[in-house]
């Protein structure tokens, strides 16, 4: 029988508050309060961003939680990646623990270290680790303490291996408290062939666990700054961990979405059953589409119980109609199937995170809103869409994903003009007026057989996005934005409830 996910969780909580003195904090809503440099909380360190910049006094010197993260947009955006492989969510839950100037790089290491191989039982030789080679750009020097660290634990040198700003230098985002980081990864070749990996969609080594040694602040201007102290920060990805400790090839076959899969089978007739292929091998995309349905599904959950509204995030709204439209198309679904998954998910997730259950009828009700909204906004773009006799351009059901009235309106506008090409300009225009983004852009422009500039488009958006950044800076420092943080870090009772009922529930 497959260690629980359930039990995974715990038992790194149980590591870090029982043996090493951390203090459970409950996990922060997935809004980022009050900080306009992220779109999502995409990382266990955000709700601890006052405490890095020296704004905020911790209360406790170490602390753990299990953080739920999202990753739509920023710097850290997954999306285009979901159901491609089995280990990138745009919901994960980010295991984690920090000491606020207490311990440094040799204790997390050992810590770490520690848990993976004693305690989850993972053999060594399944492990790397990796270490930042520095950068002279920055004036950043390699660090060979972490190597050293790593050899005196007793990895051997081709185990400890270095890499640049990319992999080792870890950023929330454009702006913010930064540092080099060590990484430890899975080598899956200790249990599946290679040529079975390229099929899964996985590389030989999965990134497990990300420890980051905080000593920088990056300005707005980007110059890195030292921080007052030194801090720890780490992320283990519960998903990935899960994955590895109950022996599955992904994420989308252990207990935190087998269920949803089974769930989707199980409510749509005449659809054949989900067979974990990807790449060319799900040649009708049918194993894709589970894996983004279930994917979405969890984020859309974690969203809307920590109160998001679609209406002000397009990011979520675009997650909410591509589930519709994949309810629809795919799994012959016209209504209510996303509704019907989102109570799997609050049934699995809800004990853990006591504010899916509390919020699940706020839950139903954005989720049945929005699919009408859809509806309607569907029906009217395709009547538009008829009137245009775009029925010769013979689409793909898929074009018409996130087709919408002002979708047909811009539709319309460049098919008067017909350019050349849609330069950064014309689609700043067209983000402007009717709010497409990239990617609807593209799809326009691929309907239209123009080309479309991306490069210059993201210049643009560059150039737009530094002028509202003086104005943003004012907003970030306000006292407001250090309040809603620390009232987050608190561990108020709910919390302690929370992890207790959880201890008491989960661990045997
Ligand atoms: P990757 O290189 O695989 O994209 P990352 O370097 O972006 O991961 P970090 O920002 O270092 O990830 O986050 C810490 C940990 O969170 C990772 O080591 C991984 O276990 C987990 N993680 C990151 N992104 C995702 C995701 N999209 N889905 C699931 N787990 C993730
Ligand atoms: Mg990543
Ligand atoms: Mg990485
Ligand atoms: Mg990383």
């Amino acid at each position: 029988q497959d260690i629980s996910s359930k039990s995974i969780r715990q038992t790194f909580l149980d590591y870090f508050i029982k043996e090493k003195n951390h203090v459970f904090v409950k996990s922060s809503p997935v809004v980022p309060f009050c900080d306009p440099t992220v779109p999502f909380v995409n990382a266990g360190m955000n709700q601890f961003k006052g405490i890095f910049l020296g704004t905020q006094v911790p209360h406790f010197p170490r602390v753990a939680n299990s953080q739920k993260c999202i990753r739509i947009g920023g710097k850290h955006n997954d999306l285009n990646i979901v159901g491609k492989d089995g280990y990138h969510h745009t919901f994960f839950e980010m295991l984690g623990n920090w000491s606020f100037g207490d311990c440094f790089k040799e204790e997390a290491c050992k810590m770490a270290w520690e848990l993976l191989t004693k305690i989850y039982k993972i053999p060594p030789a399944h492990l790397y680790t990796t270490y930042f080679a520095g950068d002279q750009q920055l004036g950043l020097a390699p660090d060979l303490e972490t190597k050293n660290i790593w050899k005196s634990i007793g990895l051997k040198d081709d185990r400890i291996l270095p890499f640049g700003l990319e992999d080792n230098f870890w950023e929330m985002g454009a702006t913010g408290p930064c540092g080099p980081c060590t990484e430890i990864h899975l080598d899956h070749t200790g249990h599946i062939n290679r040529s079975q990996l390229v099929n899964m969609g996985l590389h030989d080594l999965t990134e497990l666990w990300n420890i980051v040694f905080i000593e920088y602040n990056r300005c707005p201007n980007g110059v890195i700054d030292n921080l007052p102290k030194k801090h720890i920060d780490t992320g283990l990805g519960l998903e990935r961990l899960t994955c590895a400790l109950q022996n599955k090839l992904s994420s989308y076959d252990t207990d935190l979405f087998d269920y949803l899969i089974n769930a989707i089978h199980k409510n749509c007739s005449n659809i054949p059953k989900y067979s974990g292929k990807f790449g060319e091998q799900d040649w009708n995309h049918l194993d894709t589409s589970y894996r983004i349905l279930s994917d979405h599904t969890r984020t859309i959950v974690a969203s809307l119980a920590d109160g998001i509204i679609p209406e002000e995030n397009q990011k979520l709204r675009r997650i909410l109609r591509r589930c519709f439209n994949l309810s629809q198309r795919v799994f012959g679904k016209e209504q209510g199937l996303v509704t019907e998954l989102s109570n799997y998910v609050v049934e699995n997730l809800g004990g853990i995170y006591p504010e899916m259950e509390k919020n699940i009828k706020q839950v139903h009700h954005i989720i049945k809103f929005e699919e009408e909204l859809y509806k309607t906004l569907r029906e009217s773009a395709e009547k538009e869409l008829k009137k245009l006799s775009l029925g010769n351009l013979n689409l793909d059901s898929n074009d018409l994903v996130e087709i919408t009235p002002s979708f047909v309106l811009a539709y319309k506008e460049l098919h008067s003009i017909l350019p050349n090409e849609i330069d950064g300009n014309m689609a700043f225009k067209l983000y402007d007026t009717y709010g497409l983004d990239a990617d609807s852009i593209q799809q326009l422009s691929d309907i239209l057989h123009i080309s479309f500039n991306s490069s210059s488009y993201a210049k643009k958006m560059n150039e737009v996005k530094l002028k509202s950044k003086e104005s943003r800076q004012i907003y970030l420092n306000s006292p407001f934005n250090s309040l809603a943080n620390s009232d987050l870090m608190k561990t108020d009772d709910s919390a302690k409830y929370s992890y207790e009922k959880n201890n008491s529930k989960y661990t045997f």
